[in-house]
């Protein structure tokens, strides 16, 4: 077991954001008080946000001084990779924090797409676009004060782990406090689970959700959740024909969205032994859909709202079924 923290020494701590929203920086802004007791045990060396440590600062660190950064957010380009691999270098853990760095999150439905259309997109085909010449950025360009550079656009949004290897896990969008503070306390206090945990629950969301289930579900249509005028409280939403994927998602936020009356849609990425969280929720929507005739069956499925979208809304970064497409 590797201790961080001697008696008086204090640990050393990296955060940093690629390809997100900046959700999960203010999670770690909304641990309160917390934020005291980890500033009087542990100094931050690196966090672009909130402290001003420049990229040259970090590479002229020693390999492993870091002792954990949390990197949140999916790796979309060149700049990402870069600093994932140097904070690899320089830390002794280096933890996927939210479930961009974790599962590519939302940016990662951008991966239905191509880089080429992604492009065409933006900078010809909207409505608000007027380009005639067609003008695309590059990622060099002289002028007259000497080279401009940008990082490269990759092909696809990457969770953490398809660049470096990760030791650990904290999913969620973003991570809710309670799991932070446990991952957090872990490192501090040297008391680690073993590599490549997920700092969760072992089980899927149903589990914890506390809607009533049926012993058999049995669903005639889908429907978006604003169809839906009289949504009981206390009853399990997929079995009302909103789609939730509280089936494939791990455990660990509580349910937060069900209890407000809203469906999973999969944040803490799939639970444990789901490799492809989409790809496990077919099977699931295959197995409640009540009806017998192929064709009812086929018209059931195909009026079902953006089912990649819905399926993949958080995990589109890790999908195999994806992967195996492209
Ligand atoms: S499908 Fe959703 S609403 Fe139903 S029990 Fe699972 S998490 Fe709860
Ligand atoms: S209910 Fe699902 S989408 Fe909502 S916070 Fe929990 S895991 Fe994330």
């Amino acid at each position: 077991m590797t201790v961080i923290v001697m008696s008086e020494e204090k640990a050393k701590i990296a955060f940093y954001w690629a390809a997100s929203c900046g959700g999960c920086e203010i999670a770690i802004l909304d641990l309160d008080a917390v934020v005291l007791d980890v500033a009087a045990k542990a100094d931050i060396l690196f966090w672009p946000v909130a402290v001003d440590t420049k990229y040259h600062d970090v590479e002229a660190m020693p390999d492993n001084h870091i002792d954990v950064t949390f990197f949140n957010g999916g790796i979309r380009n060149s700049e990402a990779v870069h600093v994932a691999k140097l904070l690899r270098k320089k830390s002794k853990f280096l933890v996927a924090f939210g479930t961009c760095a974790h599962c590519g999150g939302a940016p990662a439905l951008a991966n239905f797409k191509s880089k080429e259309a992604i492009f065409d997109r933006v900078y010809n085909t909207t409505p608000s676009t007027s380009n005639p010449e067609g003008v695309y950025p590059q990622t060099s360009h002289n002028v007259e004060e000497g080279e401009v550079t940008i990082p490269e656009f990759l092909e696809a949004v990457y969770p953490l782990d398809h660049v470096v290897s990760v030791d650990y896990y904290l999913p969620g969008c973003p991570p809710p406090k309670k799991w932070i503070v446990a991952g957090v306390t872990a490192f501090l206090t040297g008391e680690l689970p073993p590599k490549g945990s997920v700092i969760a629950e072992e089980f899927a969301l149903c589990k914890e959700c506390p809607r009533e289930k049926p012993e058999k579900h049995s669903v005639k249509e889908f429907k978006r959740v604003w169809e839906v005028m009289d949504i009981d409280f206390e009853k399990c939403l997929l079995d009302q024909g909103i789609i939730c994927l509280g089936p494939a998602t791990r455990a660990g936020c509580e349910a937060r969205c069900i209890t407000t009356n809203y469906p999973c849609r999969g944040c803490f990425g799939p639970a444990p032994k789901i490799i492809d969280m989409g790809a496990k929720m077919i099977s699931v929507l295959g197995s409640i859909i009540d009806e017998k005739d192929e064709t009812k069956m086929e018209q059931i499925v195909e009026e079902i709202p953006d089912i990649a979208g819905t399926l993949y809304e958080f995990t589109a970064g890790k999908s195999v079924l994806l992967r195996r497409k492209k």
